[in-house]
C-alpha cells in the first residue's frame, strides 16, 4: 500500500483502490555523471553564468577547491578568481573557517531552534556596519533584497521601488524587472534610472519621488562588471531620498564586508535605512541579510506586521562559517594587502594591453576587478585563453573577479604575464 493509500485509509477507512502504473522515467538506468548535468539539469547549470554561454564554451565541472586553487573533474587545477562569485575572500576550504563547520556539525547541522551563533554573528555585524542596528538572516541575498522592498513598502504606504540599470538584487519577481514569467502589473512597479548620473536622478525624483517606497542600490557596482560611482551621486542620492521619505537600501550583498571591515557605507559617507548582506557574511554557505534601523526592521513579523520567515534562515553551519570568517577578516585585517595586489593586478593588466596597442578598460576597487574589451568576442578569446593556461576568471564580461586573502603577489604577476601572452597572441 502506497503511503497516499494508506493516509486516504486512515481517512475514509479501508476501500480498495487500483493500483496505478508505475511511472516510468525516460532517463532510467546509470548515467554519466556529465550525462545527468547536461541531460537533466536546465542548461546543465543550477544557475545561468555557469554555463560559460557568454564565451562560447561549456560548463567548467569543478570537483574541489583549496586556498586559491580550484580543481576540476579531469584533475586540472586553475587559480581561481571567481571566489565563489565574492564570497569566498579567505579562500577556499581556509582551516579556520573549516574547524568551525566541523565544530558545529558535530552538534547538529540543523536545530530548527535559535542558536546563539545567530545573536554572535549579528553582533558583529552590527558592530562594523553602525546603520543596522537590527538584522534578520535569510538563506539567500535575493530573499533579503525582496525582504528590504518589502519592508520599504509598509514603512511608506507606497508601492513603486527604484533600482539602477545594471545592478542586480538577486532574482526575486520584485526586482527583476521585465522578464517571462513577471506579470507587467508587478513590473511597472519598479522604475529605473542610469547608474551614477545625477541629472536623471534629479529628474526621477521631481517627477515620482512621492510614489517611490524605497530606492535599492549597489553603492559599488559588481554586477555590470566593477564601476565605482560618484561619492556625490550617492551623497545626493541619500539627501534626495531623505526629503521624499523614501527608504535607501544598500544592496552590500558583494560589497560588505570585502573592502573594509564592514560596509562601503563608512568610506562613502552615506547612511542607509536598510542594508542587505550575504556572500561574505555566510563563509562559503547560503547566505542574506537584511538590516537597518529598528523601527523599520521591527515591522517584520513577529514584531511586526511584515511577514518573513525560513526554515533554513539563520542556519547553524552558515552563522559558524560566517562568524569565523568575519573574526578572521577583523583580527588580519587583510584589506591592505588584497588592495595591493588588486592595484597590482589593475595595472598589470593595462599596461600589458597598452603595450600591444589593446584598448581595454580595467575598472578596479581594493580586490574587485574587471576587464572591458571592446566586444564580446575579446572577451571570450581572453576568458578562454586565460582558463586554458589555468586562470580561472569568471566567464562573463559583466561579472566581477574577486581575489582572496590567500592569493599571492607572485600568483598575480604570472597572471599578468599569461594575459599580455594572450594580448600579444
Ligand atoms: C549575489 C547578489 C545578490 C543575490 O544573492 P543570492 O545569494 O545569489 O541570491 C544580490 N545582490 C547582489 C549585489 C549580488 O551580487
Amino acid at each position: 500500500m502506497s503511503i497516499i493509500e494508506k493516509a486516504e485509509e486512515g481517512r475514509r477507512g479501508p476501500k480498495k483502490v487500483k493500483r496505478a502504473e508505475k511511472a516510468c522515467c525516460a532517463l532510467s538506468g546509470p548515467l554519466r555523471p556529465s550525462q545527468a548535468l547536461s541531460g537533466l539539469l536546465v542548461g546543465g547549470v543550477n544557475s545561468p553564468v555557469r554555463a560559460f554561454r557568454r564565451v562560447g564554451a561549456s560548463p567548467v565541472i569543478l570537483r574541489s577547491g583549496r586556498g586559491a586553487w580550484v580543481t576540476d573533474t579531469h584533475g586540472r587545477r586553475s587559480l581561481d578568481f571567481i571566489m565563489g562569485w565574492g564570497a569566498l575572500i579567505l579562500g577556499h576550504n581556509h582551516p579556520q573557517v573549516l574547524t568551525a563547520i566541523q565544530k558545529q556539525l558535530s552538534q547538529g547541522t540543523l536545530l530548527g531552534l535559535t542558536t546563539e551563533l545567530e545573536g554572535q554573528l549579528a553582533q558583529a555585524i552590527c558592530e562594523a556596519i553602525p546603520s543596522i542596528e537590527r538584522i534578520r538572516f535569510t538563506p539567500s541575498g535575493t530573499e533579503a533584497c525582496m525582504t528590504a522592498i518589502r519592508l520599504a513598502r509598509a514603512w511608506t504606504r507606497r508601492t513603486k521601488i527604484l533600482t539602477f540599470e545594471g545592478c542586480y538584487h538577486g532574482h526575486s519577481d520584485v526586482l527583476l524587472g521585465q522578464d517571462a514569467g513577471v506579470p507587467s502589473s508587478l513590473a511597472q512597479e519598479q522604475l529605473e534610472a542610469p547608474y551614477n548620473n545625477i541629472e536623471a536622478l534629479e529628474d526621477i525624483m521631481k517627477r515620482r519621488g512621492s510614489e517611490l517606497a524605497g530606492v535599492i542600490v549597489e553603492p559599488v557596482a559588481a554586477n555590470m562588471g566593477v564601476v565605482v560611482p560618484d561619492r556625490g551621486w550617492l551623497t545626493r542620492l541619500r539627501a534626495l531620498t531623505t526629503t521624499h521619505g523614501i527608504v535607501l537600501i544598500f544592496d552590500e550583498i558583494v560589497t560588505g564586508f570585502r573592502l573594509r571591515d564592514g560596509g562601503i557605507q563608512e568610506t562613502m559617507g552615506v547612511k542607509p535605512e536598510l542594508t542587505t548582506l550575504g556572500k561574505i557574511i555566510g563563509g562559503g554557505f547560503p547566505v542574506g541579510a537584511v538590516g537597518g534601523q529598528a523601527a523599520i526592521m521591527d515591522q517584520l513579523a513577529p514584531s511586526g506586521a511584515v511577514y518573513h520567515a525560513g526554515t533554513f534562515a539563520g542556519h547553524p553551519v552558515t552563522m559558524a562559517a560566517g562568524l569565523a570568517t568575519l573574526k578572521m577578516l577583523r583580527q588580519r585585517q587583510p584589506y591592505e594587502r588584497l588592495e595591493a595586489m588588486g592595484d597590482q593586478l589593475a595595472s598589470g593588466l593595462r599596461e600589458g594591453a597598452q603595450r600591444q596597442g589593446i584598448a581595454v578598460h580595467v575598472n578596479q576597487i581594493g580586490s574587485m576587478l574587471t576587464v572591458f574589451f571592446a566586444n564580446t568576442k575579446q572577451f571570450a578569446a581572453f576568458a578562454n585563453g586565460l582558463r586554458a593556461q589555468r586562470v580561472m576568471i569568471p566567464p562573463s564580461p559583466y561579472e566581477t573577479w574577486f581575489l582572496s586573502a590567500v592569493h599571492t603577489a607572485s600568483q598575480i604577476e604570472q597572471v599578468v604575464d599569461r594575459a599580455r601572452r594572450l594580448y600579444a597572441a
